[in-house]
Parts: C-alpha cells; sequence; structure tokens
C-alpha cells in the first residue's frame, strides 16, 4: 500500500508518445527496464567515479555508484510508502550524463561549452533519455513518464528551465519534485559520502586516523570496537561505514515521517506545493557536511586525484579542440550530426554530446590516436 502522497500511475503526466500500457509491470518499473538496457547506462561501468576506471578493479565506477544509490533510494522509498520502481528508476539513471573522467571532465567540457551553451551533465542525463539513445522505432529517446524525467532533472538554470517548458516550470515556480525523486538526490550524497570513505582507504589516500577527526566517523569506530575490541583491518572499515550508512538513513527516514506529518501533507501536490520534505535531522547534516568537507580537503583535492584531474581535463579540451577544428574527425554519425546542425552552437553540441559518451578508456584511446600518449595510470605514486 503506497501513501496517498506517493507518485503513481494514476496521478502521472505520462509519456510525452503515447504507447499501450505495458503487460504484467508498471509504467515506472517499464522506466527502469528501459533505463538498464540503454547503451548510456552500460557506458557507466567504465566511467569514473573518482578514481579512473584503470586504477583497480574494486573502486566505485559510476555503475556500481548508481546501483548503490538505487539500493538506498528503494529502501527509503519503501519505508516511507512511496513509489520504489520510481525512485528506482530516477536513480539508475541519475548518472548517465556524467562524462568520461568524472567531475574533471564536467569541469573541462563546460568550459569547452562555455560559448555555446555550457555543459551540464544533469542536463545531459535527461537529453540521453529525451533525445540521444535511438532504440525505438517511433521516437527519440526512451520516452519515460514525466516524473522519471523531473526526478533525473535535479537542477536546472532558469534560462534552461524555460526551454524545457513543462519538466522546467518547477524551477521557475519554485515548487517542488515528488518525495521519490528528492529522496534520490540525498541517497546519490548518502552513497559517495561513505563509497568515498571506503575506496579512500582502499587506495590509501586516506587513513583511519585522519578519519578519527570526523565526528559520524569516530563514532561508528568507537561503537564497533566497543563490541569487537580486535577487530581490524577491512571487517573494521566496513562495519564502521555500514554503521554511517544506517545513521543516515534511519535519520532521514525519521526526519522526513516528521516532515510530512508536520506539513499536513496528503496529496502529490501538497508535496510540490510545500518546502524541501526528504530531509535529515540538524544534527545529521551537520555531520554530514563534516564528512563531506573532509572527502573534499583530503580525497577530491589529494594530490595524486589533483594531478590525475590536471591530466584528464587536457585529454577533454584537446578532443574537443580537435573535432571543433576539423568535425571530419568524427565518427560518420556525430560528423552528420555535427554538419546538419547548421551553426557552431549545434557543431559544438554534437561534438559534446559524442566526448560525453566517451568511457573513460575510450577517451585516453581516441586521444592518443589524435594527439600521442598522455600517462594516466600513476595515480598510486
Ligand atoms: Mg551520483
Amino acid at each position: 500500500m503506497l501513501a496517498p502522497y506517493a507518485v503513481t500511475e494514476s496521478v502521472s503526466r505520462g509519456r510525452a508518445h503515447a504507447e499501450p500500457p505495458p503487460r504484467e509491470r508498471g509504467e515506472f518499473q517499464r522506466d527502469r527496464d528501459r533505463i538498464i538496457h540503454s547503451t548510456a547506462f552500460r557506458r557507466l561501468e567504465y566511467k569514473t567515479q573518482v578514481f579512473i576506471n584503470h586504477e583497480g578493479d574494486l573502486f566505485r565506477t559510476r555503475l556500481t555508484h548508481s546501483l548503490e544509490v538505487a539500493q538506498l533510494s528503494r529502501s527509503i522509498a519503501c519505508a516511507l510508502g512511496l513509489n520504489e520502481e520510481l525512485a528506482e528508476a530516477v536513480a539508475l539513471a541519475h548518472d548517465l550524463g556524467h562524462t568520461p573522467f568524472g567531475h574533471a571532465g564536467q569541469d573541462e567540457l563546460n568550459a569547452c561549452m562555455k560559448a555555446f551553451g555550457g555543459f551540464e551533465h544533469n542536463l545531459q542525463s535527461l537529453r540521453i533519455v529525451d533525445a540521444l539513445e535511438e532504440r525505438y522505432a517511433t521516437f527519440d529517446g526512451l520516452n519515460l513518464m514525466f516524473e522519471t524525467r523531473e526526478g533525473i532533472l535535479k537542477h536546472c538554470s532558469l534560462d534552461n528551465a524555460r526551454i524545457l517548458g513543462e519538466l522546467g516550470r518547477r524551477f521557475i515556480e519554485g515548487t517542488r519534485p515528488s518525495l521519490e525523486a528528492q529522496i534520490v538526490n540525498l541517497a546519490d550524497e548518502m552513497a559517495y559520502s561513505n563509497h568515498d570513505v571506503d575506496d579512500g582507504l582502499r587506495s590509501e589516500l586516506l587513513t583511519l586516523e585522519q578519519l578519527d577527526a570526523v565526528a559520524i566517523f569516530a563514532q561508528c569506530r568507537r561503537e564497533v570496537e566497543s563490541r569487537w575490541p580486535n577487530l581490524s583491518g577491512r571487517r573494521l572499515v566496513h562495519e564502521t561505514i555500514r554503521r554511517m550508512i544506517d545513521k543516515l538513513a534511519f535519520d532521514l527516514i525519521n526526519r522526513t515521517r516528521a516532515n510530512v506529518v508536520d506539513a499536513g501533507v496528503e496529496t502529490l501536490g501538497d508535496v510540490r506545493a510545500a518546502p524541501a520534505l526528504v530531509e535529515y535531522s540538524e544534527e545529521t547534516r551537520l555531520r554530514l557536511r563534516e564528512l563531506k568537507t573532509f572527502l573534499f580537503d583530503n580525497l577530491y583535492r589529494h594530490e595524486r586525484v589533483l594531478r590525475m584531474t590536471h591530466k584528464t581535463r587536457r585529454i577533454i579540451a584537446d578532443l574537443f579542440a580537435v573535432y571543433m577544428a576539423d568535425p571530419d574527425l568524427l565518427p560518420a554519425q556525430h560528423r552528420a550530426n555535427a554538419r546538419d546542425s547548421g551553426s557552431d552552437s549545434g557543431k559544438a553540441r554534437a561534438i559534446a554530446d559524442y566526448i560525453a559518451g566517451m568511457t573513460d578508456r575510450y577517451a585516453i584511446k581516441e586521444h592518443r590516436r589524435l594527439h600521442g600518449k598522455i600517462e594516466t595510470n600513476d595515480l598510486r605514486g
């Protein structure tokens, strides 16, 4: 039984292109299935989260990150009586638009696209499911339900919101998306804040001693050590991290439940009109912020990560410049897109679509073909 303010098929704004209803599954399950079968989804396996894909087999990639976000989103949605399939679909699609090389790639491509409307991975995720996937005979993209697309578009500039019409309206009017979409937004942060601790320790870019300065980590570690005083190594780390995730999820569920009651929310319309209802308690929010600040200072800005960032930004910049100067270097389909656009900004957008779709290793290989070798496998030393 879903809560009365959950997204359901009967209150959905449906699909842009009418289709016969699915047999033996719901519309939001169909969305999830379409996302899993998409080309962009398979590419996530070879895209960086923090560590370049070939640095090690056990680090998170965009794909395993997306699966962890989906798991957390489903659990939280289920606890709150919300639409699990919608939360799962949004979570699996939320990073489809990411470039190779994580945020370094996104920042560089955005810089390259500055004169042509910029590049934003969140908007690119929507562009993939709305336009770029080529799978169906009668429409471009995946023709997803409105609420799935709305959840994918986490943020958006006012200029872009105006172009997007109905989907952009909430950014202009200042209303909220569904609770399911709000959950995925926070589950994303919850997932990376925890798995980056794990990957940071595994890579030895972070140490347990450093992490003891972070209250939520230190508290969870103490809980583990008081129960198992001799525990060490991977088991200590994992028992600590699972407690952090549990604390965060439990706090989020309880605070959100209370918010829904306090705001007198009874319908999806009430959810949209209310302030953001999915949130942590004040104390937990501050703890999580402390953890994120720690990760920013010590992992994302670690000299070895920055060295990689520097190199991978060059790869993106070089590829963009070379294709802009000579679009004939693009593969046939992308060359046709760049030519048919008939404008510089259209050409740049076709090139950005091509580069954004690349996996890490494809971008490295393509760069090597065009420019010679940049050594990218020395993150660890
Ligand atoms: Mg993410």
